[in-house]
């Protein structure tokens, strides 16, 4: 791990280079010296991220943080580095998701941008980030959902047949009543199928772009905005044919990976204030922790939360490190988007049933995060989506191992520049995967990673003896379940590579694979229920059924790791 779980009081980012060590100081700075009570009390009034968004500015923190090296005027510090970004996404998702949100849109916007070939909006972008600006991703619209193919946004082309007039209207989109540029995904009038596709900026202050309103009540601004007859010149447009589309799903590939982050950072203040006030609550003479089932949510939440860290710094090194020749990112990034933000719900739900009233106290940050934690799961493609995404890779993962050098961790002050040359997408079934099992090997001595990786390698035997039929392969519900049953296999692949990279410590790993085993076992009586599962397949699900190994030593030794968080962190009023 990247050290410990965040905590304001003593995270030194001594991982970093200087400049941003003391931009990630000077953020939590900010917010600690903002104080609890404005905080909490923003969120209550629903109040646009204004003083967060001059502070920023006055930093220059999106400047220094989204601008890419060859965009950055040779100046160093100016750099797009995926292992800085989790750290600030973290730190946002522990203070609130809307200073988060403010942010993941804005490198949303950036993503096509950056990925094109426009020199003149990309010098523009990086103008309007040393300025303070912000920018926004208008992709989504009410009617489509997550079929962005059908975009009602239309381009008709101009008679002289220099630029387009735009009109059309968007949904969802944050920052959209601010952004200086807007990334605007639509479709020419005149051209039919994925060649009519137009990747354009747009600017939120110009006549034509009318702010209808913002789509929920808070302080993040998710807008919906009409284009009506806006004027997309030569300089405007950034893609057109599939590569726009391209760049929308590249884009996203960028964004979904810091959703992880943000889920960690506020589970993580929400830990602290659980157990804070459940360690100090006296219940018939005695403190509510002294519940044997009080104990077990805690170390499930710690554990849990531990495992979506290890999970997410560890994807942040394949992220990194990939290359058009390596490209198992595409398979990690969903990952962390589905099943580490689902994780963050999962949490929340176990800190909740033991803080109980407490955590719809308007005075709490959990309250917040409480009403928030789901949206990360369904923000830039749900979960369905995701996890569809995922059974696509799982033949080679399974069965089609290549040879890789081994990826070190990543802290190096070095620019992403593949971020955004990714290339043409598509060719997931071709992607292929250093063995898994052998992450598994190494620690298959501790009691329930040894049960678990016997339940991975079932799996694998099931696609061999009993793999879905046609039918059931078209049946979305029943190879979902597969797909969730596959996502904890390399779930727990990572977590394991960055438990050695890390030395994490083994009662705590042992806790880890405890519930990777209960939600495995889950899914497959899920599978047995199935209405199509064929007598094989029923089998297999039952035998599939593991329980953990207990040991009550070693889960003491992880709540007494949980105990000595009682007060470990307590933001100032
Ligand atoms: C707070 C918030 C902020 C957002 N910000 C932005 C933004 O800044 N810019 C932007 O462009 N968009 C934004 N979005 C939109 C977001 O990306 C969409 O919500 C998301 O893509 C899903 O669309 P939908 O919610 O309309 O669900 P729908 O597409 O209507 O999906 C309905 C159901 O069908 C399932 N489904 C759909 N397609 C598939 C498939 N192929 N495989 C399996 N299941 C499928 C879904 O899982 C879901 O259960 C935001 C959304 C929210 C909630």
């Amino acid at each position: 791990m990247r050290g410990p779980l965040l905590n304001p009081k003593s995270n030194d980012y001594a991982q970093f280079d200087p400049e941003t060590r003391r931009l990630l100081r000077a953020t939590i700075d900010f917010f600690e010296s903002y104080g609890k009570q404005r905080l909490l009390q923003a969120d209550l009034d629903a109040e646009w991220v204004a003083d967060f968004l001059e502070f920023q500015k006055k930093e220059k923190l999106f400047a220094t943080f989204l601008t890419p090296a060859a965009y950055a005027d040779g100046d160093e510090n100016r750099r797009w580095d995926g292992a800085r970004n989790a750290a600030l996404s973290e730190i946002f998702g522990f203070y609130g998701l809307a200073y988060w949100y403010a942010e993941q849109v804005t490198i949303l916007g950036l993503g096509p941008i950056w990925m094109s070939a426009n020199e003149k909006a990309k010098t523009k972008a990086a103008q309007q980030l040393l300025d303070g600006e912000v920018m926004a991703f208008g992709l989504s619209e009410r009617e489509h959902g997550a079929d962005v193919y059908s975009t009602d946004m239309v381009l008709t082309p101009d008679a002289d047949g220099q630029g387009f007039t735009a009109s059309g209207t968007k949904y969802y989109i944050g920052n959209g009543n601010v952004a200086g540029m807007v990334s605007v995904f639509g479709r020419r009038s005149d051209i039919d199928g994925p060649e009519g596709y137009v990747f354009f900026t747009a600017d939120s202050r110009h006549p034509n772009y009318k702010l209808i309103g913002n789509v929920v009540h808070g302080q993040m601004y998710v807008s919906t905005f009409e284009l009506d007859g806006y004027p997309v010149t030569a300089d405007d447009i950034l893609h057109t044919g599939p590569e726009a589309f391209a760049a929308a799903l590249n884009t996203v590939n960028v964004g979904k990976f810091n959703l992880c982050h943000g889920s960690i950072g506020m589970c993580t203040h929400s830990l602290y204030e659980a157990i804070t006030h459940s360690n100090n609550r006296i219940l018939y003479g005695n403190p509510v922790t002294d519940f044997s089932h009080v104990q077990g949510n805690f170390v499930d939440a710690y554990a849990r939360l531990t495992a979506m860290k290890l999970f997410s710094d560890r994807a942040i090194d394949y992220f990194r490190s990939a290359s058009r020749d390596d490209r198992r990112y595409l398979l990690f990034n969903p990952v962390t988007k589905s099943k580490v933000t689902s994780e963050g719900e999962t949490v929340m739900t176990l800190l909740l049933d033991v803080v109980a009233a407490k955590g719809y106290e308007k005075n709490t940050y959990f309250h917040q995060a409480n009403r928030f934690i789901g949206w990360l799961p369904r923000l830039e493609g749900t979960v369905h989506v995701n996890v569809a995404q995922i059974l696509k890779f799982m033949p080679n993962y399974f069965f089609n191992p290549a040879e890789y050098v081994d990826i070190a961790t990543r802290n190096d002050a070095t620019d992403d520049a593949f971020f955004f040359a990714q290339g043409p997408v598509g060719g997931a079934g071709k992607v292929q995967f250093a063995d898994w099992k052998a992450a598994y090997e190494s620690f298959r001595d501790v009691a329930n990673v040894g049960v678990f990786f016997r339940q991975a390698k079932a799996l694998q035997s099931l696609l061999e003896t009993a793999p879905p039929t046609a039918e059931q392969a078209k049946d979305l519900d029943f190879v979902l379940t597969i797909g969730h049953l596959f996502t904890l296999v390399v779930y727990g692949q990572l977590i394991l590579e960055q438990a050695a990279a890390t030395s994490l410590d083994l009662d705590v790993l042992n806790r880890i694979f405890d519930f990777q085993i209960r939600d495995f076992s889950g899914y497959a009586v899920s599978l047995y229920g199935k209405p199509s599962a064929t007598s094989e397949q029923q089998e297999w699900a039952l035998g599939a059924v593991r329980r953990p190994a207990a040991d009550a030593e070693s889960f003491d030794r992880v709540w007494q790791q949980v105990k000595v968080l009682d007060g470990a962190y307590v933001m100032p009023d």
